[in-house]
């Protein structure tokens, strides 16, 4: 059986010098608020070259406490609109929705899955006061078209980064790209913790302190409250397994694409649909391959059947759940059918050559 993700493999990968911090931080007596988050934090930070960093609980959290940021500066209120690509997780909607922002759904390119940038400004208002870009599947989406509509519109770029750690644009990482990006280190993401975990880069200091403030109990001093806060923090324990982890990053990441270039070169199945790779392979770190095939829950069960597992990501849009019913009535037809039609193949960085050929067979033999 090919697993979709073996993640204790990848976490053994590292066994040895992720289980001596561990029982440093366990020996210490201090779990919270120390020098092992600070310390991450500045790794981030130097990684993605951003001006600031802060770890949070989780990566819906992140983007929360951005938004919720935002509020606090009074750079933008309640009932102000932000743009969100229709095809992502549900997670980007819920960091708006959550702090009464009002998320303007935008259809996607069906070449790289990814927020379609022509489409952004037609969906502008007087209302609108971010863009909120998710660089799903690990491929980033920006350009100079996005920073102009951006500019020309006084609004905030705000980069959901939960699949894109190491990706670059222009010799630039995703995570700097905009104002302000949210990160997941969610177990099966490109950098994954020992449970929930997640931070927060952006460039400008007010909201760096704004959001290190929120994020506990909305205080900079103990005691000393400034905002109606929340408690969404990093903690010790899965501090030092992601420091451990960031150092083996572009390592992981490279093998993703080695991977990614093997399915892309060697599955020949006119039934399925290959993504298209980006023409710099550095804008992509493949957290997930997705194909495409009209029988995909077909697909998938041939798969199973001869050992292979897969996932798919998504299988109902955010426009489509009850949780939006209010939305249930609009139609993205280029985001409905990727939901309609996607599967995500095994990628890893602790994929053997041979698993990978075996998947490329299946695929390869696969007919209706
Ligand atoms: C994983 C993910 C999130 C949420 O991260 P959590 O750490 O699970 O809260 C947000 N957006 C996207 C695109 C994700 O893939």
């Amino acid at each position: 059986m090919i697993k979709f993700l073996d993640l204790q493999k990848i976490n053994l990968l590292h066994q040895v010098e992720i289980e001596e911090k561990l029982l440093s931080v366990f020996r210490s007596g201090w779990y919270l608020l120390g020098k092992e988050v600070a310390n991450f934090e500045g790794e981030l930070k130097r990684y993605v070259g951003s001006n600031h960093a802060i770890g949070v609980a989780n990566g819906l959290d992140a983007l929360r406490l951005i938004f919720r940021a935002y509020i606090e500066l009074g750079i933008m209120k309640k009932g102000d609109e932000v743009i969100v690509p229709a095809n992502t997780y549900i997670a980007s909607l819920l960091a708006l929705s959550d702090n009464g922002l009002v998320p303007i759904l935008v259809e996607p390119n069906i070449n790289n899955y990814n927020i379609d940038i022509s489409k952004i400004e037609s969906h502008i208002t007087s209302k609108t006061k971010a863009i909120l870009i998710v660089h799903l599947y690990g491929r980033v989406v920006f350009s100079e078209e996005l920073i102009a509509i951006a500019k020309r519109n006084n609004l905030k770029i705000v980069e959901d980064n939960a699949q894109a750690i190491g990706a670059t644009w222009q010799g630039i990482k995703s995570g700097n790209l905009g104002d302000a990006a949210g990160f997941s280190f969610y177990p099966g993401k490109n950098l994954g913790a020992l449970g929930d975990a997640g931070a927060v880069s952006c460039k400008d200091e007010e909201l760096a302190i704004a959001i290190r403030a929120i994020a506990n109990y909305g205080s900079t001093k103990k005691y000393v409250n400034v905002f109606q806060g929340l408690n969404s923090r990093l903690d010790e324990i899965q501090a030092v397994v992601l420091t451990v982890k960031l150092k083996y990053i572009d390592e992981a990441n490279d093998r993703r694409r080695t991977i990614a270039k093997r399915y892309c070169d060697e599955i020949q199945n006119e039934l399925i649909v290959l993504p298209i790779p980006p023409l710099k392979p550095q804008e992509h770190v493949w957290h997930l391959f997705v194909i495409r095939n009209k029988n995909r829950n077909n697909l998938q069960n041939y798969l199973k059947n001869i050992g292979v597992e897969t996932l798919i990501h998504y299988p109902i849009p955010p426009h489509k759940q009850h949780a939006y019913e209010e939305m249930n009535n609009l139609s993205f037809p280029i985001t409905e059918l990727i939901h309609d039609e996607v599967l995500s193949l095994p990628i890893s960085p602790v994929m053997t050559n041979d698993e990978v050929s075996k998947v490329i067979t299946a695929l390869n033999n696969y007919k209706v």
